[in-house]
């Protein structure tokens, strides 16, 4: 049995070119990038190259790059390491610092801030979406504080693929600030986690007009266990982790230099024509599979804006089906697709993405994400179609049976 991928947003294969970059690293070339002989320096040249590669992809300066382990380390850094060096300034007994940020978040995100709530460390908002999955610039604006800090939304969210108006929010504060500057109140950083938006959308961090963004390579055809924090100039963040003086003191710990010179060619891959192409492929793919489904299977609808969402995403939701079923009963004909971020798959909860659309607990049980990738093709998705007629139209017929029994 061929089996078939949709779940890219859980993550991509390395691309054979990224691969090919990275393996010299390892054994022949695996010098520590601090070390000052020959070796230390052929490493140190391969990570300032990743580097230089990142920087211009963002256009930002070499400096303003932070190679961590993932996202999830990035996005932990934004929030402790901003209160960390909220509490290490002078200031006034019994003050506290605000924090704003998105009911939708990846939950390193969304709990490093409760964490930081918990322990009476900040104030916390968290945003609704509206029902489409969209962020209004309008609530953010509403919830901000003379004590607000740091607003982290995240571009493109994980699970339904919906698109954030980032910019917008960027331009936005770029306003306030500039009021909170005269007025001596504090500055409010600007956090983008862009995870899942690297590969299809704008990623200039001065049009976006964010001070922090986080990244993971592995869901760009690099490896796993490697991302970086973009760190604007300026911007009022300490370390979290103690060690060494890697990374301009933001990040100890010696460099993973194979998987940073993989993270430097996957993010180099990008702009290319032939992956720009692609991406057009793709979103026709994508549109191909939103309208058959929507259109053959009754009572099925789509999670998430049909217009404002990542060109890869299709979030689908089913009546009277679980979502679990469903994937277990794909998987064992080796299609293999999610129900959200594979990160809380283990748990049978409902997705706290799908409920901050204000869905119920039933509906948000009962979704279906597919995501596309550059080896995906249409005669795959056609296969796949099939199937989920036929399992949706199984797994009905058992619920039905079910109930029966029970009435
Ligand atoms: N944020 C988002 C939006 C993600 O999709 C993911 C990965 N599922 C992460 C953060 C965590 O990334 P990593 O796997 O690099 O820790």
């Amino acid at each position: 049995m061929k089996k078939i991928y949709l779940d890219y947003a859980a993550t991509t294969p390395v691309d054979n070119k990224v691969l090919e970059k990275m393996l010299p690293y390892f054994s022949q070339n695996f010098g520590n990038a601090m070390s000052v002989h020959s070796f230390g320096q052929e490493a140190l040249e391969a990570v300032d190259e990743a580097r230089a590669k990142a920087a211009l992809f963002f256009r930002a300066s070499a400096s303003e790059i932070i190679f961590t382990s993932g996202a999830t380390e990035s996005n932990n850094l934004v929030v402790k390491g901003s209160l960390r060096s909220y509490y290490s300034a002078p200031r006034r007994a019994g003050e506290k610092p605000h924090i704003i940020t998105t009911k939708f978040e990846h939950h390193c995100v969304l709990d490093a801030c409760k964490f930081a709530e918990k322990d009476g460390l900040a104030d916390v908002t968290f945003v609704a979406p509206n029902k489409e999955g969209l962020i209004s610039i309008k609530d953010i604006k509403a919830a901000i504080k003379p004590n607000t800090i740091l607003i982290s939304v995240m571009y493109v969210n994980n699970e339904i693929g919906t698109v954030q108006p980032i910019a917008e929010i960027g331009k936005l504060l770029k306003k306030i600030n500039a009021e909170r500057l005269e007025k001596k109140m504090p500055h409010i950083t600007f956090h983008t986690d862009a995870t899942q938006a690297i590969n299809y959308f704008n990623c200039d961090v001065d049009e976006l007009g964010v001070d922090l963004l986080s990244m993971s390579a592995h869901k760009i055809y690099g490896p796993k266990g490697i991302g970086l924090l973009y760190v604007r100039k300026g911007t009022l963040i300490k370390r979290v982790q103690d060690g060494g003086d890697q990374e301009f003191r933001l990040r100890a710990g010696t460099h993973n230099v194979p998987a940073i010179v993989g993270l430097g060619e996957a993010i180099n891959m990008i702009k290319t024509p032939a992956t720009q192409k692609n991406i057009i492929e793709i979103t026709k793919l994508r549109d191909y599979l939103i309208k058959r489904v929507l259109k053959e299977i009754p009572k099925s609808y789509l999670n998430g804006s049909s217009e404002k969402r990542s060109p890869n995403n299709a979030n689908f939701r089913f009546d009277d089906v679980e979502g679990e079923g469903l994937i277990l009963s794909l998987d064992l004909d080796g299609i293999a697709a999610s129900t959200g971020s594979a990160c809380s798959s283990g748990a049978l909860d409902p997705s706290h993405v799908l409920l901050s659309l204000g869905l119920k607990h039933e509906q948000a049980h009962g979704s279906l994400r597919l995501t596309l990738g550059k080896h995906t093709t249409k005669k795959e998705l056609d296969i796949v179609i099939e199937k989920i007629k036929e399992v949706v139209k199984r797994l009905r017929k058992i619920s039905g049976n079910v109930l029966a029994d029970f009435q």
